[in-house]
């Protein structure tokens, strides 16, 4: 078999990438080792930057979001017990964010690719990458795919990363003492916007999905054990930590780790990684699906420039580029966490220091519009 770009991965890096490639009239295989339906059914990231939502559109993929996603201009910070409002819009000329989860943004890529009759094959066993300097071959389930270039988009356990030989990256990384227990709940959210709330017992979020679903969150321990939750307790944590609100039944409940996470440089050979792949985010600031869509983007024109013009510059390129926008989503997504969270080492000190930041935040026009433009997303870095 041969193709022209090997997409490891059917996550929001992979299929995008492989909308891109295949508008542009670039042929490529997407190889995943999970079933469709394991894949559609992740609960996973739910904000997306006014650039990602105006690239799905650009891709053709973005009308139901457009139907179904809620637009939000604004979020809530609550500290001592009040709420303040970060007016993102306002703050960022007239840009904002949508509600559409990562599980939407999946099907209708996974739909548009079936469409086509573009190849995606799920549940591809022992893949495996080869001659990634010069002659690519992906070796999955007994056979082989050969390609001018391979795209690692199988998130951070997959096997693309651990193909590049041991001293050509350069691993940045941080793993923080404290996790996010979350539910899904069939219950209308019980505030228009998400809230972000600082409480001396941890933090919590009230986020959501659709209309009728909730996604909600308090800190924990980064291994706390999720049978220790049952459903009430969740629920009066909530309470506790950011006030009244409705309850409903609980879909889905897990514990989920912090990590930042960066691998220096993006590529290798005629590999390019994009997405978890290559680096990891705490969900606080709501990066990881944004930079892996933002990822894709950029590797997308460069594969193109590539094959029009058979200059390599900005396949060259590509990890330079992509870098820059990543450690500002790292930085934010630090801060963020950093802000918000409980965290005992740092004791009373740093916890009067964060609620000066979020004093500051909430009262200078300049530190929420610091806020604001990370949070809607950077058209430059
Ligand atoms: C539990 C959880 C909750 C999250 N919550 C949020 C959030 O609230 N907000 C936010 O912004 N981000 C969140 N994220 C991060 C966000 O979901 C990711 O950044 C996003 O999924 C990255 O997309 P990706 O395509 O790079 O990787 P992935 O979505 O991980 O996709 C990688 C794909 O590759 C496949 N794969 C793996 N190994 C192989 C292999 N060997 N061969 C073939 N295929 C393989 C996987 O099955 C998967 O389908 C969360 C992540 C997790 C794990």
């Amino acid at each position: 078999m041969r193709t022209q770009v090997g997409i490891v991965g059917a996550g929001p890096a992979g299929l995008t990438l492989g909308r891109l490639l295949e508008r542009a009239g670039i042929e490529n295989v997407i190889l995943e080792s999970r079933s469709r339906d394991h894949v559609e059914h992740r609960i996973r990231a739910g904000v997306l930057e006014q650039g990602t939502a105006d690239l799905l559109v650009e891709a053709g993929v973005g009308e139901r979001m457009q139907r179904e996603g809620i637009v939000h201009h604004g979020i809530e910070l609550q500290f001592d017990g009040e709420r303040h409002r970060v007016p993102l819009s306002e703050l960022t000329g007239g840009r904002s964010i949508v509600i559409y989860g990562q599980t939407e943004v999946v099907k209708d890529l996974i739909a548009a690719r079936l469409e086509s009759g573009s190849p995606l094959h799920f549940e591809v066993e022992d893949v495996s990458l080869h001659d990634l300097e010069e002659h690519p071959r992906i070796r999955f389930g007994g056979e082989e795919l050969e390609c001018d270039l391979v795209a690692g988009c199988d998130g951070f356990h997959g096997v693309s990363r651990p193909s590049i030989p041991p001293g050509v990256l350069r691993i940045y990384e941080r793993e923080y003492p404290y996790g996010w227990l979350g539910i899904l709940a069939a219950v209308a959210p019980s505030s228009d916007e998400l809230v972000y709330a600082h409480h001396e017992r941890g933090f919590a979020l009230l986020s959501l999905r659709s209309p009728e679903l909730s996604r909600l969150y308090v800190q924990v321990r980064h291994d706390e054990d999720v049978a220790e939750w049952p459903d009430d307790r969740v629920w009066e944590e909530l309470r506790t930590r950011v006030g009244p609100l409705t309850r409903g039944p609980v879909l889905e409940k897990g514990v989920t780790g912090m990590r930042s996470f960066v691998a220096e440089p993006m590529q290798y050979g005629r590999l390019y990684l994009a997405g978890d792949a290559a680096h990891i985010v705490p969900p606080t600031g709501a990066k990881g699906l944004n930079l892996a869509i933002a990822d894709v983007k950029i590797l997308a024109e460069a594969i193109v420039a590539w094959y029009e013009s058979g200059d390599r510059a900005r396949l060259d390129g590509y990890s330079d580029a992509c870098l820059r926008r990543v450690w500002r989503a790292e930085h934010f997504s630090y801060w963020m966490t950093s802000m918000l969270h409980r965290d005992d080492d740092a004791g009373e000190f740093g916890r009067m220091l964060q609620l000066s930041q979020l004093r500051y935040v909430t009262t200078s026009t300049a530190a929420a519009t610091s806020l604001a433009e990370n949070y809607v997303g950077l058209e430059r870095v």
